[in-house]
């Protein structure tokens, strides 16, 4: 045989996530590995657009800009954490059920292991199954969502529970989410009905639309969320949409008015000091971006992530299986 089996391609990736080690799972963690970049290549859960399945590629590729010292902070990212590129989670691409348990069994044997699991989407539903994995290891969390939508409908919109406006609406039901801990930022555009933010109001979510960050200023939107989380574990679940479209027009379901590049990075280094458990960049679409400007902003997002975890390393540090 002179090719690779295909799931063993699929796993394989590309270039290394920032040049870090390449570590296909399931081979076992290096030590003091506290990072793991993963690659969930699904967009079965796409209302409009499709193709964010291949962005963990092109993340990947851009990402090898990426140095490894963050000059604000002052920390060896990379260093620090003992990050690697775990690939890509392997599933065939045809069965939503089975794609979501793939990736909670990934997710989960990592944040098990102690390290921080950063999942790359495809599309936002990935978020579900990596939440679920998260609360496994950790019990419920704080979860900071950036986003222009609320991702709290309900099957009654497409008769279906399962797609990338719902992956919130679960975890709430779930529980996964500690009570009044769930953080939404960006929000704008129009809604479907006055009702739209009922069932997350219902459970405590303090949402930030994106006028209101732009009026107080990332920074205290920051030190505001920063001081709501406390020591609690943090999830960060990013949807590139929260991000105006002329920063990121690289995405299926891009709204006007969202966040500045640059104010979405800062909000997440405003975050130092937080406990963070783990993070998604979701909804990356390489098919309709220009000049990768979004898979690079995903690439900076996920460093500034990767920074918070380099500031408090090791957190639940365990055996590594
Ligand atoms: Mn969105
Ligand atoms: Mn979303």
């Amino acid at each position: 045989m002179i090719q690779q089996p295909a799931l063993e391609y699929l796993a394989h990736g590309q270039v290394p996530f920032f040049r870090l080690p390449s570590v296909p799972r399931p081979a076992p963690l290096p030590d003091g590995t506290d990072a793991v970049l993963l690659g969930a290549t699904w967009d079965g859960g796409a209302t409009a657009a499709p193709g964010a399945r291949f962005a963990p590629f092109h993340v990947r590729r851009v990402s090898a800009f990426v140095q490894g010292f963050h000059p604000v902070h002052r920390v060896a990212v990379f260093d620090r954490t003992g990050a690697v590129d775990g690939g890509n989670v392997a599933f065939p691409p045809f069965d939503p059920a089975a794609v979501r348990g793939r990736i909670e069994a990934e997710v989960a044997a990592i944040a098990q292991a102690g390290a921080a699991p950063f999942l790359v989407g495809g599309d936002h539903s990935v978020a579900l199954p990596a939440l679920r994995a998260v609360a496994r290891a950790h019990g419920p969390v704080a979860v900071l969502h950036l986003d222009a939508h609320l991702d709290t409908s309900g099957p009654e919109l497409w008769g279906e529970p399962f797609h990338h406006g719902t992956p919130l609406r679960h975890a709430l039901d779930e529980g996964l989410v500690l009570p009044g801990q769930l953080h939404q930022v960006g929000i704008r555009g129009a809604w479907g009905s006055p009702e739209d933010a009922a069932p997350g109001e219902a459970r405590g979510a303090r949402i930030t639309t994106a006028d209101a960050l732009g009026a107080a200023g990332a920074a205290a939107v920051a030190a505001r969320i920063r001081e709501a989380v406390g020591d609690r574990p943090v999830y960060v679940t990013f949807d590139v949409d929260a991000v105006d479209p002329a920063f990121a027009p690289g995405t299926g379901t891009p709204v006007p008015g969202g966040l500045t590049s640059r104010e979405a990075l800062a909000l997440l280094r405003g975050l130092a000091g937080v406990r963070l458990v783990g993070m998604d960049v979701v909804e990356v679409c390489p098919a309709l971006d220009h000049a990768d400007l979004t898979s690079h902003l995903a690439a900076h997002l996920l460093f500034e992530g990767l920074a918070l975890r380099a500031l408090r390393p090791g957190e639940g540090r365990g055996a590594r299986p």
